[in-house]
C-alpha cells in the first residue's frame, strides 16, 4: 500500500525479529513463489514426508525433487519488515497497540512506547494483524462461539536442538510423530533447519471441555526428544505459540475501522498447524480493498462497508470449501486421538496411504486438501467413521 502513496505505519512490541520465534514455518513449494518469499529466509529444502505411529513404525514417502521448505520464521519476519521499511512503512517495533476506538471516519489508537508512555494516534484504517490474539477486533472466545461457530484451538513448544549425528534420518524430510505415546490430541514433529539444526516440537489441540490433570507440553517434548535419542544434543532455542482458528471463519472480519487479518480472521489451518501462507494471502487481498477505500474520491461509510465485506467474501472464497473440510477433519483426529483405537486407526491410514499413494500425494491431501485425489473413500477414514 506505501507504493501506492498510502501511508502505513506498522507496530509490533518485539524489537527483535528473532524473539520468540515461535512457528516452525513449513511452507509447500508452491507457497515460495506465491507469495514471493525471500529465498535467503529458506533455512532447508525438504523433499520427503515421514509419518511415524504410536509404536514408532515409520512410513515414508520420498520424491525426487523438492515438496516444500522450512523457512527461519526470525529472519522472514526480519526481511518482511525491512522490505515494507524500504517502501516507505514507518516501523514502530518495541510499541503496542493496547486499545482502538473507531469514528464515522477515522480511529484513535491508543499506543505504548518503549517507555511505556502512552500515546494517541489518528489512523484512517486499523488492520488487526495481532494473530491468535485477536487484540483489536477483541473477539475472544465467547464472541467466536456466540457467533454460532467452533474455536478450535491448539498450543505448540518448539526447541532448536544441534544434532549431527542421527541427521539422516531427519534431512530433508518432514516428519511427524502421531499417537497417544506422543501426546494425546495432538502431534510431535521433527523439522530439518540449515546447519545440523533440527526443529523438535509437539502440539495439542485444547478439547472444549475442562479436563483434570493435562500433563504439560513440556513433559511430552522431553519423552520424545529422549525417545529420538536427542536428549545429549545441545538445545539452541525454545520457543511456543498458539495457534487457533473457527471451525466456518464466520466471524466479522471488520469491526468500526478495525479490519482483520491473517491468524486474527482464522485463517489458520488445523489440520497441519499451518497458517503463514494464509495470512500472506488474506494479507494480500486486504490490500486490494484497502486501496480502494482509501482511494476513494468522497468516501461513505456504505462504501467503505461494501469494500470490506467484498474482502471477507472474496477471502472466504479464495480458501474455498476444502479448508471447511480440512477443519472439520482436524477436530475430528486431534481431539479424538486419546485411545488406543485412535492410535490403531491412524496406523491402518498411514499403512493404507504407504501402499496406495505417492509423496506428492501426500503433499496434496495435507497442504492441499485434496482429498478427492483417492475418491472420497479416504474422507470417513479422516473422520474416524470407518
Ligand atoms: C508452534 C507453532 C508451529 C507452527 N508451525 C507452522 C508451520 O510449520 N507452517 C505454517 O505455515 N504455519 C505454522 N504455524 C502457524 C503460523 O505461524 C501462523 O499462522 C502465522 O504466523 C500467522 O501470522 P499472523 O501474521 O497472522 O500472526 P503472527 O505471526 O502471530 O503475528 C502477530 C504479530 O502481532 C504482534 N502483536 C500482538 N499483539 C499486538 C498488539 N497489541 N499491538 C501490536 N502488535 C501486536 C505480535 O508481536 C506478532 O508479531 C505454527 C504456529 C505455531 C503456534
Amino acid at each position: 500500500m506505501s507504493t501506492r502513496g498510502i501511508n502505513v505505519t506498522l507496530i509490533d512490541p518485539l524489537e527483535d525479529p528473532f524473539h520468540n520465534s515461535f512457528s516452525s514455518a513449513a511452507i509447500p513449494f508452491s507457497a515460495f513463489s506465491d507469495y514471493s518469499i525471500p529465498p535467503n529466509c529458506v533455512s532447508k529444502e525438504w523433499n520427503s514426508w515421514q509419518l511415524i505411529d504410536n509404536k514408532s513404525t515409520r512410513f515414508r514417502w520420498r520424491n525426487d525433487h523438492p515438496l516444500g521448505m522450512i523457512l527461519d520464521f526470525g529472519l522472514l519476519r526480519k526481511e518482511m519488515w525491512a522490505k515494507a521499511k524500504s517502501s516507505g512503512v514507518e516501523i514502530l517495533n518495541g510499541w503496542k497497540v493496547c486499545s482502538v476506538r473507531s469514528f464515522d471516519r477515522y480511529a484513535i489508537a491508543e499506543l505504548l512506547d518503549p517507555l511505556k508512555k502512552r500515546i494517541y494516534r489518528q489512523f484512517t484504517w486499523i488492520v488487526d494483524a495481532t494473530g491468535h490474539s485477536r487484540s483489536l477486533l477483541r473477539l475472544n472466545e465467547k464472541k467466536l462461539s456466540d457467533n454460532n461457530d467452533f474455536l478450535l484451538k491448539g498450543s505448540g513448544l518448539e526447541f532448536h536442538i544441534h544434532n549431527s549425528y542421527n541427521l539422516e534420518d531427519w534431512a530433508n524430510s518432514l516428519s511427524f510423530l502421531i499417537g497417544t505415546n506422543w501426546i494425546p490430541n495432538g502431534y510431535g514433529w521433527v523439522f530439518p533447519m540449515n546447519n545440523n539444526i533440527l526443529k523438535v516440537g509437539i502440539c495439542r489441540l485444547d478439547p472444549p471441555f475442562y479436563v483434570k490433570k493435562r500433563k504439560p507440553l513440556n513433559y511430552y517434548l522431553k519423552n520424545l526428544i529422549k525417545a529420538l535419542n536427542f536428549d545429549q544434543c545441545p538445545v539452541i532455542d525454545r520457543h511456543g505459540g498458539i495457534i487457533g482458528s473457527t471451525l466456518k471463519r464466520s466471524e466479522p472480519h471488520f469491526d468500526g475501522r478495525v479490519i482483520g487479518v491473517g491468524d486474527s480472521v482464522s485463517t489458520a489451518n488445523l489440520l497441519g498447524g499451518e497458517g503463514i501462507r494464509f495470512a500472506l494471502l488474506s494479507a494480500e487481498m486486504l490490500s486490494r480493498y484497502l486501496i480502494k477505500a482509501c482511494l476513494l474520491d468522497s468516501p461513505t461509510i456504505k462504501m467503505e462497508t461494501k469494500l470490506l465485506r467484498n474482502y471477507q467474501n472474496a477471502l472466504k472464497q479464495e480458501l474455498g470449501w476444502r479448508w471447511v473440510l480440512s477443519s472439520r477433519i482436524a477436530r475430528k483426529t486431534w481431539l479424538g486421538l486419546n485411545n488406543d483405537n485412535a492410535d490403531d486407526r491412524i496406523t491402518r491410514l498411514l499403512s493404507t496411504l504407504h501402499k496406495k499413494v505417492s509423496a506428492e500425494d501426500i503433499s496434496a491431501l495435507l497442504f492441499d486438501y485434496r482429498f478427492e485425489r483417492y475418491g472420497f473413500r479416504i474422507v470417513p477414514y479422516l473422520l474416524g467413521w470407518r
